[in-house]
């Protein structure tokens, strides 16, 4: 909760205060004053407890609200960058209400709530952010990057991320994006209080890469009826114009979208080269440190020194195939053999360890023991959606022209 927000709300009753005190010219204004908000910006290092006793609320009650809060939210959690929302009565300046987004999903409440015949009792919540949606639709053609077209265009480049993140089956994000590649997307912005917060949910995209179109649309199915045996419902994601999951076995690529994008609003985006090397590889170059993640789920079968790869990862997915990462400056926290690993977690950090003259990736695919070019692999198609739902489906999909 913004203070911008908290002095918009403040005003609002004021004026409507006026407006009433205008309308009924006669009457007393009887109505209470406003209840003070105390907003607490969270500094690394900073605890609760100390946060809360600066808004001013006694040892006792800070005891007190953490105790009673923390088997729906532990206040010890609270994360730098956020704030803390103290609200108190203005009648008695006695402690109301403490509000703290935990995500962009849900906020933590903690509130005293009036009781029938007995004194207040309180209470701590997790609520759904009650965000407006608004449906939007955007296209561009790609000029350098898609991060460069969301900055350049004034998008929020968070909705550029999601829309790699959604085709991170289909297209090498990282590697393989060409000027004049296009895009369409619909999606839902989220506002609060008539003030934009962030883009929300994407509902279809179109993405030509190369020439190549490809279609993403997200349907949810039956999932949210109930009664139904699990094996009849559709996992709620986003499928394709034939209603297959756009998630598959591997990753297009080991290099992540999100992660050479440098963060948000700030940085800038590296060019990652790739070069495909028919009996050996493939090469990205790549900042140091940039991370690197498995293709699929499976097991580490090798982590650590690897003479010519010099710190690297071997990932068994299958019967079928394995995958290699070598170069790495350093291997990610937990990456040993024996360790299971899903699709998408880091397995290490870009470097020069090794046979490398520069940092970069070397990235192997092997198929029964012999190398392949990932790129040329026939990954078969993620899991289609119900058959029950295949009406629905295209009904959904039709509402979309690209
Ligand atoms: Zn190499």
């Amino acid at each position: 909760m913004g203070k911008r927000w908290i002095l918009l709300s403040i005003l609002g009753m004021v004026a409507a205060a006026i407006i009433f005190l205008l309308t009924n010219p006669i009457e007393i204004f009887t109505s209470e004053p406003e209840d003070l908000v105390i907003v607490k910006a969270i500094s690394a290092g900073n605890t609760f407890g100390q946060l809360a006793a600066e808004a001013g609320l006694a040892t006792d009650t800070i005891s007190s609200i953490l105790e009673k809060s923390k088997d729906i939210y532990d206040l010890a959690s609270i994360r730098a960058g956020k704030e803390l929302a103290f609200v108190f009565s203005a009648l008695d300046d006695s402690f109301k209400k403490l509000v703290y987004p935990v995500d962009t999903e849900q906020e933590f409440i903690f509130e005293s709530v009036e009781q029938e015949n007995t004194s207040p009792e309180w209470r701590a919540n997790l609520v759904d952010i009650p965000y407006e949606v608004e449906r939007k639709e955007i296209e561009a053609t790609i000029d350098t990057s898609l991060y460069e077209t969301f900055l350049a265009k004034g998008w929020d480049v968070r909705l550029g991320l999601e829309l790699a993140e959604i085709f991170a089956w289909q297209i090498d994000f990282a590697a393989d994006i060409q000027k004049n590649d296009s895009f369409k997307v619909v999606f839902e912005e989220r506002y609060r209080d008539g003030k934009y917060v962030m883009s929300g949910k994407i509902l279809a995209a179109q993405f030509v890469n190369s020439g190549k179109i490809f279609y993403g649309y997200y349907f949810q199915g039956n999932s949210t009826k109930v009664g139904l045996p699990t094996e009849v419902l559709t996992k709620a994601g986003y499928y394709d114009e034939n209603g297959n999951s756009l998630q598959k076995v591997f990753l297009k690529s080991p290099l992540q979208y999100k992660y050479i994008s440098s963060g948000f609003s700030y940085g800038r985006y590296n060019p990652i080269l790739k070069k495909v090397s028919p009996h050996r590889g493939i090469d990205y170059a790549a900042n140091a440190g940039t991370p690197a993640v498995a293709v699929g789920d499976g097991t580490v079968i090798q982590a650590g020194w690897n003479g010519y790869y010099g710190i690297s990862a071997t990932i068994r997915h299958n019967d079928t195939y394995k995958t290699v990462y070598g170069h790495f400056q350093s291997l990610a926290k937990g990456i040993k053999v024996g360790a299971r690993v899903k699709q998408g977690q880091v397995v290490g950090y870009v470097g020069s360890t090794g046979l490398a003259t520069g940092p970069h990736l070397h990235y192997e695919m092997h198929k029964f023991g012999s190398y392949v070019n990932p790129f040329l692999v026939e990954v078969p198609p993620g899991e289609p959606i119900a058959e029950s739902d295949r009406i629905d489906f295209e009904r959904i999909i039709n509402k979309f022209i690209f």
